[in-house]
This record gives structure tokens, sequence and C-alpha cells, in this order.
């Protein structure tokens, strides 16, 4: 293509020429960087030669690590290079402790920086907390998991040893039969008789003495349904209305289920519910 006559043009393709010129004049200065980095070996005191290239890796960033090693140490792995380099100080202290955080390397400062401005990362409300605090953290964290779930075993264990109506007055009934309804729903998009689909009436009822206390081994079923299976001899405990559940609980699960999947249009089971 032939290039057209234009001043204008022109004065376009004399700065892209500066442009090529500088980029050129960039690569340049680089490859000396690097050169004047690998230069560094020639300082003949060990000990000045390593506080310059400690000083090179931490006050210039624009030089490559993998340089400034191989002038200190005549590697281009910067292992060794890290070893001597650190850890510094930047002033930013651990956010549990309060001890200054050791920073060993460019990009743990890059991602303590990061971590500070990010805000609260940790649950515990810490923003950057040192290696040993971290570990302490995730003990702690362990130690309340673990009593927890002892306590939660005592919980269980004095449920089941419970006569059966009495366990269905408790709270933690109340609130298993919720986690099944909620889960119930996630899986089917609907609350119905899980025998005959119906959706009046519904409780949930307890399939195996073992599940009683914990939350497996339940069933949503109708009363119909229901009274079938409990003269079947197939549900454990004596069903009463303890075990219904109420129309204000159900409404609720849908209603938050509907929320969760952005769904606000009416379906027909809340209608069949308010009616059963
Ligand atoms: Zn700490
Ligand atoms: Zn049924």
């Amino acid at each position: 293509m032939k290039r057209p006559e234009s001043k204008e043009l022109d004065i376009l393709f004399a700065s892209v020429e500066e442009l090529r010129q500088a980029e050129t004049a960039l690569k340049e200065l680089k490859k000396k960087i690097a050169k004047n980095a690998h230069g560094l070996s020639d300082i003949s005191d060990t000990k000045t030669r390593i506080s310059a290239g400690v000083y090179s890796y931490w006050y210039a960033p624009e030089v490559n690590a993998k340089d400034i090693a191989f002038g200190v140490t005549g590697q281009l792995q910067p292992y060794t290079l890290l070893k001597l380099a650190g850890p510094i100080s930047v002033g930013i202290p651990c956010d549990r402790c309060n001890k200054d955080l050791p920073i060993r390397s460019r990009a743990q400062m890059k991602s303590t920086m990061d971590k500070v401005r990010g805000g609260y990362a940790w649950a515990e409300g810490y923003r950057v907390v040192c290696l040993p605090c971290e570990e302490a953290i995730h003990e702690e964290r362990f130690r309340e998991y673990e009593l927890e779930r002892a306590k939660q075993r005592v919980r269980e264990y004095e449920l089941k040893g419970m006569p059966y109506r009495q366990y269905l007055a408790t709270a933690d009934w109340q609130e298993t039969r919720c986690t099944y309804l909620a889960n119930y729903v996630h899986w089917t998009h609907a609350l119905e008789c899980e025998t005959c689909n119906a959706d009046a009436s519904l409780g949930v009822y307890h399939k195996t003495p073992d599940g009683i206390g914990k939350s497996y081994d339940l069933v949503l079923l109708c009363i119909t349904c229901r009274d079938a299976l409990v003269v079947a001899g197939k549900l454990a405990g004596e069903p009463s209305e303890l075990n219904l559940v109420p129309k204000t609980v159900a409404r609720q699960v849908l209603q938050a289920h509907r929320d969760r999947i952005g769904q606000f249009d009416d379906s027909p089971h809340e209608g069949a519910i308010t009616n059963g």
C-alpha cells in the first residue's frame, strides 16, 4: 500500500517511530540492568557483595531477583539470596500478637500489602497474621470444633434416652424438622408427602429408632400415608400432632427457598398448604 501524502500522517508516524525507539532503548536498558546485576560478582568482599545484593533486592524491584542472585551467589536460583535477604520488617504488625510481621520475599511483601488494603479476611477479625499466630488460630478453631462435637454427642445421647413424646416437644426436634424440610424443598422444590404427593396435613416422622435425636432416617408424610405405615409397623415411636408441620413453618421454608432461588411466582404448592 502506498503511503498517502499528509502532514498529519507524518506527525503521527513520527511519534510511532519515537515509541519504537523508546521500546528498543527500554529493552537495551533492561539487558544493561541484568548485566550490571551480574556485575555485583565483581565485589570481592563477600559481606559487601551480599549487602549490595540484598539492598538491590528490596529497593530496586525493577531488577530481576534471578539476576541479583547470579551476581551475589553465582546461581540463577534466588533461594540463597532470599535466605540472605530476609526476613525484614516493614512496620506492619501481626493483627493478633502485634509483633512485626517478618517479610521474606517480594512476593510476600506484595501479598501482605494487598491483604492489609483488602480488609478483615479472617473470621476472627484479622487482616494479616504471622505464621505462629496462623497456626494458633487453626488450633483454636479445631479445639472449638471438637468441643462443639462433644457437646453435640452428649445432647444426642440425652435426646435418645427421652420418651418419644418428650423428645418431640424439644426445640432440638423443631430445629431438626425444619432442617429436614429445608433440605427436602431444596431438592424437590415442593413440600409433598413422599409416598402419595399429597400436600396437606404433612408431618415429619422417624423411620427407625436410630434416627431419633439425630437428623437422618426421617420421612415427610401426609396423615393417610402415616397411618398406613404405622399399621404396617414401619415408623418408629408413636406419631403424634408434634410430628405435624405447622402451616407457618411450611410457608417460611417455602418462602426461604423461593428467596434463595430468586423465584417469586405463585407456585401451586403454597395455596395447597394454606388450605391444608
Ligand atoms: Zn502473630
Ligand atoms: Zn401421602
